[in-house]
């Protein structure tokens, strides 16, 4: 008799094929969880951490498993799943220490810039030559360190670039990078993630982080006080200078020429600039021209929003980091349910974990369903699957519990189908909460519905009129 394969062994072989096929992103979010678990008569079973993430695999990866099992266990090579359940009933509350307040801006009250030095009458000392550089505080949040950032497709180019400039301050052709992009995307993280390895790697160079606003502050009241040329110099003495959200310049054509002046200053002498804005340059407005052509010198990279399985990374980071553990599902629908900004997804994390403490109450996923709902406020109300159905219904003059029902009746199945497609393409519902309402299906049926739909619109325009009509209803809601 042949030796039994080890479903260890078969599985690390997969792994590597599949390794080459998807991203890295991809790989560690929804293949590295995956245990195998048995092997007999060429069938691999492998045990997933929930229904969700079971059916994301069948949906997005089916195929390339399906090759890779084929390819190791030869043609008649199957793959199973068993589905870890999470069991929410009885997991317990969880105590948990709610992170230390808003990390977004540190206010530091005591430091005003341009610096005091604490030297009674001295206000800048650095216009008198020959005197020392005084330690000036970088005003960097530790907690915005690359290590805290989490890297995916949305980010790639703003992150790499970050790095460069790390290695290089004002060494490379990122000069200045301006990093931007949507509100809550991670501009001022990266922009002082950059601060924080520099300070890292050469604790000599100066670093300072600075909002457009504070520097704007500062400067009118430098000009109220006089000590304007104290303040030019005291930004011409920077070695890497982070101006957050540059987008406030906007119409104020004094601080912009100053702005001008120093960055001139700086990277004529080598300097690094980092900034961030909420637009690219080119849709800048009440910006002057000269400093617009400075900003396109050196490489504009933007933030996008992230997908699902950057958000699913950036709330495990989270979790780990303040000793938190969700339940798989309930880290799924958040990340699933906020899909656009991710100072809102921590938001909604945060809260959850708050409520949870204070209520004395299981993280469960009903819990977080309750808070998503008061969270996300602005989220167009989801359609339900009995709406869309009954639309369907109306639509092709069907009763609602033949479509309910098991008949294939051909006509039957295919508003059926269509019913699914919509389901499936407007509610988070999963595609067995989908298959259980259109006539008890299983998740497989859901997916080869949409495969059906989604084919017959491409080959038939008639058909695809009818989609577009119903869509329009369905939304009318
Ligand atoms: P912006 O400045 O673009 O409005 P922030 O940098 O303040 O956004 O980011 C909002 C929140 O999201 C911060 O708490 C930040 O730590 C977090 N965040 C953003 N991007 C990432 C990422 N890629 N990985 C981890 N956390 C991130
Ligand atoms: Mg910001």
């Amino acid at each position: 008799m042949e030796k039994e394969k080890d479903y260890a062994k078969v599985w690390v072989n997969c792994l590597e094929i599949i390794k080459d096929n998807v991203s890295s992103q991809s790989f560690k979010t929804w293949f590295e969880p995956i245990k195998p678990v048995k092997l007999s008569a060429n069938v691999l079973t492998i045990q997933v951490p929930s229904q969700f993430f079971y059916e994301w695999i069948e949906e997005h990866y089916i195929t390339l498993i399906k090759k890779t099992v084929r390819k190791e266990l030869g043609a008649e090579g199957r793959l199973e799943y068993s589905i870890i359940m999470e069991n929410t009933y009885n997991a317990k509350p969880y105590t948990v220490k709610i992170p230390t307040v808003n990390k977004r801006e540190l206010k530091n009250p005591s430091v005003s810039m341009p610096i005091d030095t604490g030297n009674a009458g001295i206000r800048n000392p650095f216009i008198i030559p020959g005197l020392k550089k005084v330690n000036v505080e970088s005003q960097l949040n530790p907690n915005y360190a690359f290590e805290t950032f989490i890297e995916g497709d949305c980010n790639r180019l703003a992150r790499s670039a970050g790095g460069a400039v790390s290695k290089k301050p004002g060494g490379t052709a990122f000069n200045p990078l301006l990093i931007y992009g949507g509100v809550g995307l991670g501009k001022t993280h990266l922009a002082q993630a950059i601060g924080i390895e520099i300070k890292k790697e050469f604790p000599g160079k100066t670093v300072l982080y600075v909002t457009s606003e504070k520097f704007t502050v500062q400067f009118i009241d430098a000009i109220k006080n006089n000590n304007t040329n104290d303040f030019m110099h005291f930004y011409q003495m920077i070695d890497v200078l982070i101006i957050d959200d540059v987008q406030f310049f906007a119409g104020k054509d004094k601080t912009q020429d100053a702005f001008f002046h120093i960055f001139n200053h700086l990277h004529q002498n080598g300097k690094q600039v980092v900034l961030t804005s909420d637009k690219p340059p080119v849709e800048m407005q009440g910006m002057e021209q000269r400093l617009l052509s400075r900003f396109k010198w050196g490489l504009s990279a933007d933030l996008q929003v992230p997908g699902l399985e950057t958000r699913i990374a950036i709330l495990e980071k989270k979790m780990y980091a303040d000793g938190v553990e969700l339940p798989k599902e309930v880290l799924e629908y958040l990340a699933y349910s906020i899909t656009t900004n991710i100072r809102e997804l921590e938001g909604a994390y945060i809260s959850l974990l708050a409520q949870s403490s204070m209520n004395k109450k299981a993280i469960t996923l009903e819990l977080a369903k309750q808070m998503i709902d008061k969270f996300v406020k602005n989220t167009a109300r989801e359609v339900s699957i009995d709406y869309i159905q009954k639309v369907v219904c109306d639509y092709f003059d069907l009763p609602m519990d033949l479509l309910k029902s098991k008949t294939r009746k051909r006509e039957v199945v295919q508003a059926r189908q269509i019913a699914m497609f919509f389901a499936k393409n407007m509610t988070k519902s999963s595609l067995a909460t989908i298959g259980m309402h259109c006539g008890g299906k299983d998740h497989a049926t859901v997916l080869h519905a949409c495969r059906t739909v989604n084919n017959l619109m491409d080959t038939d325009k008639r058909f695809k009129n009818y989609i577009s009509e119903l869509e329009k209803k369905i939304s009318l809601q």
